[in-house]
């Protein structure tokens, strides 16, 4: 049995540090060039598997040279081979074009990630089935992750949805079905049509939500932790003060880093604890998976 098994996206970056955005029609030289690893499911599924749990991530790539690359990343990263299909023609890409100021353009191709349709779910059953939780993210089609929540409760595996990108047509009849449901600030106010600027609001945005019948929501705060919101009840899990330098997936390592502290046994709250701790390290570094500590890493770093 696996601990976790993670549905979702993969995105090869290729990151462009430009001087200046370039205008219309024109081509200009750039001084800095580099290529990552990303996509938010490929993201928590790396953060859990650094951590040391066993991971199944059904995700697919394509079959290019950057559909290889991929499989070679997990392959190092010790998740499970079983879950990852190779599709036809390109893997999912995101160029990404970063100026001096941090302003930054990015595209996204799905490519291979709009093959992960619900039907490859069923050829993966025994995987979803033997897993003590399932994590989604919204970087897939929404009918995939509708299907993954039915399947999470007919064979009673619970499901974590992370609703990252936010997407206002998301079925609220599904999000009361899992039983974490983890939006930051923004995706929170996309989902209810409520304001989310002040904590009192946030609160009434989540009563809202717990009373449709959400188990436990856990809404990101940025620097300032998580809040976690169960029925009468609502309990501020703070951040750990660091000086960051790049948030760029931040919200994936504290999904990715949570997923493994519950399944390994610990309750919401010491799970939160050390969610925000991981994802407090990844700020302080550059990058998205790179930045990701290892278990051993994290140790040392906490000496
Ligand atoms: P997202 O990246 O999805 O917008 P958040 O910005 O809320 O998500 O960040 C996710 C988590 O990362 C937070 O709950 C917190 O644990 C951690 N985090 C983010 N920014 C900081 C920061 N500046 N200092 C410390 N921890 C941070």
């Amino acid at each position: 049995m696996a601990d976790i098994t993670v549905i979702g996206s993969n995105m090869f970056e290729l990151t462009t540090y430009v001087g200046r955005m370039p205008v219309q029609g024109e081509t200009l030289e750039a001084p800095e060039f580099e290529m990552g690893f990303g996509g938010k499911g490929a993201n928590q599924a790396i953060a859990a598997a650094r951590l040391g749990s066993d991971v199944n991530f059904i995700t697919m790539v394509g079959d290019d040279s950057f559909g290889q690359q991929q499989l070679d990343n997990y392959r190092e990263n010790g998740i499970r081979p079983e879950g990852i299909g190779v599709g036809k023609g390109s893997s999912g890409v995101a160029p990404i074009f970063v100026d001096p100021t941090g302003d930054n353009r990015i595209l996204i191709i799905k490519g291979a990630n709009e093959q992960l349709t619900p039907a490859v779910l069923d050829e993966k059953i025994d995987l979803i089935k033997d897993s003590k939780l399932i994590v989604l993210q919204q970087e897939i089609a929404l009918a995939t992750n509708y299907h993954a929540i039915d399947l999470g409760l007919k064979y009673n595996v619970p499901v974590l949805l992370n609703p990252a990108p936010a997407n206002d047509h998301l079925n609220i009849d599904y999000v009361s079905k899992v039983a974490f449901f983890t939006p930051n600030e923004t995706e929170l106010a996309t989902l209810t049509g409520m304001p989310t600027g002040n904590l009192d609001e946030i609160q009434a945005a989540a009563n809202h939500l717990i009373d449709l019948g959400v188990g436990n929501l856990i809404i990101t705060l940025g620097s300032k932790g998580a809040l976690w919101v169960t029925k009468g009840h609502a309990e501020i899990v703070p951040g750990k003060k660091v000086k960051a330098i790049d948030t760029t997936g931040a919200g994936d390592s504290f999904i990715g880093s949570f997923a493994h502290y519950y399944t390994q046994g610990e309750d919401v709250p010491t799970a939160l604890q050390h969610a925000n701790a991981y994802a407090a390290v990844t700020v302080t570094r550059r990058g998205t998976q790179k930045a990701y500590p290892t278990a051993a890493e994290l140790a040392e770093l906490q000496q």
